[in-house]
């Protein structure tokens, strides 16, 4: 079976509205095992409309709009969808009551115009979906094996009753469901990932897989279309077993729910161990992300913002001459940072950043990007050198996810 999502209305064209009807529509057409070829977004216009849903029948099973569903003179796609299915509308007594009932809350401030009665008129080859948020009620057209779900625009309107009535009707429609694995990559490149799975991708039918690049990470989804979640899972098997065997320990979760952060706090609360951030470009970001984690008070007691040169003296005990002779930002400071931390928390471990997050800041020898992390662990300080090519704020943010993984990294013994 096969959807089509049709998103109406001008101010979506012009880009005063983002389109996040059709985004989450599509991820729910996904959730229900449904296949979504075409997305398009029409003005409020019969004529390219009724264009729109023309092409959009003769490709697709099924279509759902958004928007356009209003009482006003420019709302026009019940009556142009309508008519391009060879229906015709005729007065539904069920919502005539629903819209009166709507504005008999609203008594003395809202009033019932000519217009509203127009939300009354429904398909003779269909029904209404209640709209319990507004006056404009949804309506399912269902006509020479071709279905239309017109969904009004605002968000809040169009999630309710896709939830409510959407779903259950799509449901009972298709027999396969798409079931999903993820599993997260860190410490490997976005290009370098999708080089290594390129025959996987190459060849998938069923299941398939999908990367998304995130900050330092790529997540792998494989979705498999199956009549059950065995049979998904069996589907499944086989290609995540690949997957683990080219990135080995580079995975670092196949739970969609868990994060870098939880399996760091969750490696450091196993072993019993302490950890404390010495953070100067990142000013407290590595700390906070470890205190995302319920649980994170089981392994995190103190840690220290040193900004400044003195700061870094004073609170982490870096040398004076280390600072002197190779500067803040250096493999040397990073590393005494790292050791300084965990010595002056009593901590097992310790972490470092010292970088320049930009703009300014850079030289040549040093310039903007150039980050040292340290990690200082049973008596070892380890230290990684970034070279970073992204504004101040994507600096600071790359510098913390690849704090936490190359923390992951010392504490798996992978350095
Ligand atoms: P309509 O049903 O066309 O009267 O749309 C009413 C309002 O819903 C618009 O003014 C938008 O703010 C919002 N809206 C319509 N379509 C979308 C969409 N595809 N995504 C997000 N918001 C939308
Ligand atoms: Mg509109």
């Amino acid at each position: 079976m096969v959807a089509e999502i049709i998103c109406v209305g001008t101010e979506l064209l012009m880009g005063n509205t983002v389109n996040t009807n059709a985004a989450y529509m599509g991820r729910r057409l996904a959730d229900l095992g449904i296949s979504l070829y075409y997305q398009t977004v029409v003005g409020d216009n019969v004529e390219r409309l009724a264009d729109t849903v023309k092409t959009a029948l003769k490709r697709s099973d099924i279509i759902i709009t958004s928007g356009g569903l209003g009482p006003t003179e420019d709302d026009l796609t019940k009556e142009t969808v309508v008519e391009a299915m060879g229906s015709e509308l005729i007065e539904d007594v069920h919502t005539r009551r629903r819209i009166e009932e709507f504005f008999s809350r609203f008594k003395g401030i809202r009033n019932v115009t000519v217009n509203n009665w127009k939300q009354a008129m429904i398909p003779k080859d269909g029904f209404a979906i209640d709209n319990d948020n507004g006056t404009a009620p949804g309506i399912v057209v269902e006509k020479d094996g071709k279905r239309a779900i017109l969904l009004p625009g605002p968000p809040h309107e169009m999630k309710a009753m896709f939830e409510k009535d959407v779903v259950p009707y799509l449901e009972k429609l298709s027999t396969d469901k798409l079931y999903s694995k993820m599993i997260k990559i860190a410490g490997v490149g976005e290009s370098n990932v999708e080089t290594e799975i390129l025959d996987l991708i190459d060849n998938q039918t069923n299941p398939t897989i999908a990367p998304y690049a995130k900050m330092g990470e790529v997540h792998l989804r494989i979705t498999a279309k199956a009549a059950s979640r065995e049979e998904g899972d069996a589907l499944i098997e086989p290609m995540a077993d690949e997957i683990r065997k080219r990135f080995g320990r580079n995975i670092y979760t196949e739970d969609e729910s868990v994060n870098l952060e939880d399996v760091i706090v969750e490696l450091l609360t196993k072993e019993h161990l302490s950890i404390a951030t010495a953070e100067s470009c990142t000013g407290g970001l590595i700390a906070g992300r470890l205190i995302n984690v319920a649980g994170a008070s089981n392994c995190l007691n103190e840690s220290y913002v040193t900004y400044s040169n003195e700061a870094k003296e004073r609170l982490v005990g870096v040398s004076h001459d280390t600072l002197a002779a190779h500067g803040a930002v250096s493999e040397e400071t990073a590393m005494e940072m790292a050791a300084g931390a965990a010595k002056a928390a009593g901590a097992d471990v310790g972490i470092s950043s010292t970088g320049i997050a930009g703009p300014g800041g850079g030289t040549p020898e040093k310039p903007v990007g150039l980050v040292y992390l340290g990690v200082s662990y049973k008596g070892q300080t380890y230290v990684r050198r970034l070279q970073l090519r992204g504004n101040r704020e994507n600096n600071r943010n790359h510098t913390v996810e690849f704090a936490l993984i190359f923390l992951r990294d010392v504490l798996l013994g992978n350095v």
